[in-house]
């Protein structure tokens, strides 16, 4: 059966999977969500004896509908290979009772990589089926993480080509140097004299000119976007926690539907919503734990209804989850409005209006399966501590919001339910942080020494990702104002 995906503010505008991944955002600024849930009719039994890659078709394929076995499980070979650094691609680590999902063992060590690395396969696909002549340009504004993975992902992917512009000194230096060794002759890596808003707000503008958008197709390019509100980035989520519960189950630790809970670290919402789509799915899924850090807009909007994104940003030390607007609640909001295109206009105008909105009394009763929690700074630091000392395990301070959120829900609500935490980045990408939450001197180092002594502590050799680019040449030296990013995008396009 055909499954079709529609606009969150316009049900009317029906496309196909292709098409939507195509598009990334839809015309009328709504996100694409499918008509409906697909049920994962695929045996437990079944799925505990698959593969990452058998998984990620059985659930990918019920999505992708007009992709064919053959296109899906070519992007899928092509996505999660060697560039993933153990064969299972996401392991299950037992600590301290719970498991954590390790989401990081592709190119750039953070969970990014898990749907990046298959995005550019089922863009050319896409291209292709919808007889797109142009080359794809991908233009991506970045604080850090997002840039390198989705650079790692497109590199060399024929028909393709990848820009990306990162605050030249607003990003750290192990993710600085990952960006400028970047190889592959379709990347440019581009620094800005500015702060990350300068380089968002220079993408966007250059998105939104006509004339230099014909332009450039007249020269045989089209621009697209990586970010994660694509359907490309949201489906091969869904993959790993229907894969770590079959693991769970073959493994013996849980019994065939157990329900066990999941706790996400969340920034744009975009993870999460994954693992609630595969609860909706059927995935015996008891409690989705949205785990925030100090700008907790997620945290009091489960509490109150009201999304309020009129308060200070906070600069913490999960920085991927440093975020006021998680663009992807938009698709939630939907699903609880009873898929009402009209609420979501009236809720998202709001927002963009006022900068808040309040949902009504019956949308939040809908909102049940989600429990919202939050850690500070020092909270955040003290988990990583703890898990250390209990179980010799280290985590990265993303992962430790999520731990410690989890130990305050178990408090709170005596829920003994097992489970899986998602750990979404390597603690070697934030080895300062780190070794500073664990009671170490960092001053005296720079980041890969303390690589070195991290990968003592905690028994753990240091990832092929930081040891590679230790050395590595760098690639890309371009540094331009604020103002001239369009004459570098035309530079590199000739
Ligand atoms: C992007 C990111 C997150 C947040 O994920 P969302 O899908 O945006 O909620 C959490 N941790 C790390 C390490 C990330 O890179």
């Amino acid at each position: 059966m055909d499954l079709f995906y529609k606009s969150t503010r316009d049900s009317g505008a029906r496309v196909t999977a292709s098409q939507a991944i195509l598009k990334g955002l839809s015309e009328d600024g709504g996100l694409f969500v499918p008509e409906e849930i697909p049920s994962l009719d695929v045996s437990l039994k079944e799925l505990s004896g698959m593969t990452y890659q058998e998984t990620a078709y059985a659930v990918m394929s019920r999505f992708l509908t007009d992709f064919t076995e053959s296109e899906l499980k070519d992007c899928i070979q092509k996505a999660y290979d060697g560039k993933f650094d153990l064969p299972g691609i996401a392991p299950l680590i037992k600590a301290e009772g719970a498991w954590y999902l390790e989401l990081f063992h592709g190119a750039t060590i953070a969970f990014k990589d898990m749907a990046l690395s298959i995005l550019p396969h089922l863009m050319t696909v896409s291209a292709a089926k919808n007889r797109v002549k142009e080359e794809i340009v991908i233009l991506t504004a970045t604080s850090g993480d997002t840039g390198k993975a989705a650079l790692a992902g497109f590199a060399d992917v024929p028909g393709t080509r990848i820009i990306v512009f990162y605050p030249k000194d607003g990003v750290s230096p192990i993710q600085e140097k990952q960006m400028v060794t970047q190889k592959g002759n379709n990347t440019l890596v581009v620094g800005i004299r500015g702060n990350f808003d300068d380089a968002q707000s220079g993408v966007k503008a250059i998105f939104g000119d006509a004339a230099f958008k014909k332009e450039l197709e007249e020269k045989g390019f089209r621009f697209s976007s990586a970010n994660s509100i694509n359907i490309g980035r949201l489906i091969p989520q869904i993959v790993y926690y229907v894969y770590a519960y079959a693991r769970l189950c073959a493994d013996g630790e849980i019994e065939e539907n157990e329900p066990v809970n999941v706790v996400v670290p969340t920034g744009n919402f975009g993870n999460i919503l994954a693992a609630y789509y595969a609860k909706q799915m059927g995935l015996p899924i008891k409690k989705l734990i949205c785990a925030s850090n100090d700008n907790k807009v997620l945290y009091d909007f489960f509490r109150t209804g009201c999304y309020d994104r009129n308060r200070e940003f906070v600069l913490t030390s999960s920085p991927s989850m440093d975020i006021l607007v998680s663009s992807n609640l938009e698709r939630l909001i939907y699903q609880i409005a009873d898929q009402s295109d009209e609420t979501d206009r009236r809720l998202m105008g709001e927002l963009a209006e006022e900068g808040r909105y309040q949902i009504t009394p019956g949308m939040e009763e809908k909102l049940g399966d989600f429990y919202g929690g939050y850690a500070g700074e020092e909270e955040a630091a003290e988990a990583i501590r703890r898990v250390y000392e209990a179980a010799g395990y280290v985590i990265d301070p993303h992962t430790a919001v999520a731990s410690c959120v989890y130990e305050k829900y178990r408090k709170e609500t005596g829920d003994t339910a097992k489970t899986i935490i998602a750990s979404t980045a390597s603690p070697y990408k934030f080895t300062r942080s780190v070794m500073k939450a664990l009671g170490k001197n960092a001053e005296d180092a720079d980041d890969f020494e303390l690589a070195d002594r991290l990968s003592e502590l905690s028994n753990v050799p240091v990832p092929k990702a930081v040891e590679e680019i230790r050395s590595a040449e760098v690639l890309h030296s371009k540094v331009v104002n604020a103002d001239e990013m369009k004459q570098a995008v035309k530079g590199f396009l000739g």
